[in-house]
């Protein structure tokens, strides 16, 4: 079951942002279950990218507070959140494409306070595939495979949050199924799941909640099922 009906996981409240003296986020109020799939959808430009860095600590917000569990994300960086339960999928994935599964893997246990055993237990348990290609180039692998790879990352750190950009950028179709399939399965253990995603009807049939950004607010915010319409009246805009 995923937590629906839980307190939230994450408070966003009255975010601003900008690039330089252009602001792109005008005052975002959200509210995330925890345990749940909740996706953040909106047309090109709207926001939902910079809601991502603000979030991730990669860029501070000039007004309002984004609060995780208790923690207030402020001027924290990135690599500091880790610690703090909020995991990024970075864009171009962040895996070494020259070493193998297993050494991107034993990567991420340095700093860390996971084993190998339990870095490879992880991974392989969420994505059977990757134990198959342990021995590959991860450079070499298929797209699908590289973001499986990519989320595996995430769980070394086992976050309270995880804020995925757009993972279905250049996947095909059956592959995306297969990756968020293991996405819900995250939630259902109780991770909150955060994602931007452009494949509206791919993202409104996993996701518990959803969100619509136009011109840097939200412009709507309901279940799935109440947010159809409303994304195709936002992108016809
Ligand atoms: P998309 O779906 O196209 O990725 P988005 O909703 O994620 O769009 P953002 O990428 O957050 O939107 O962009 C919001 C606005 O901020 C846009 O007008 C964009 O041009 C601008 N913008 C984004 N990144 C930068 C940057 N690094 N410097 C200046 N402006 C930026």
């Amino acid at each position: 079951m995923t937590g629906t009906t839980s307190a939230p996981s994450v408070t966003i409240s009255g975010i601003r942002a900008s690039y330089g003296r252009i602001e792109v986020l005008h005052g975002v109020d959200l509210a995330i279950p925890s345990g749940s799939v909740f996706a953040l959808l909106g047309p090109n430009g709207a926001g939902k990218s910079t809601l991502l860095k603000v979030m991730s600590g990669r860029l501070v917000p000039t007004a309002g507070v984004v609060d995780v569990d208790g923690f207030v994300v402020g001027k924290t960086p990135a690599e500091k959140l880790v610690k703090r339960g909020i995991c990024a999928i970075p864009e171009g994935r962040g895996i070494f494409p020259n070493l193998t599964v297993r050494e991107n893997l034993r990567l991420w246990t340095y700093g860390g306070k996971a084993s190998m055993a339990e870095v490879e237990e992880k991974a392989y348990t969420t994505f059977p595939r990757l134990k198959e290609r342990r021995k590959q180039l991860a450079g070499l692998m298929s797209g699908g495979e590289q973001q499986m790879l990519a989320i595996s990352r995430a769980l070394v750190t086992d976050p309270k949050l995880l804020l995925l950009d757009e993972l279905s950028m250049g996947l095909a179709p059956l592959v995306v199924a297969e990756l968020y399939e293991s996405v819900k399965e995250l939630a259902r253990n109780g991770m909150t799941v955060l994602m931007v995603e452009q494949f509206v009807t791919t993202a409104l049939a996993l996701a518990d909640h959803a969100a619509i950004m136009v011109h840097g607010r939200v412009a709507n915010q309901g279940t799935p099922q109440e947010m159809a319409d409303a994304a195709l009246t936002a992108y016809l805009a």
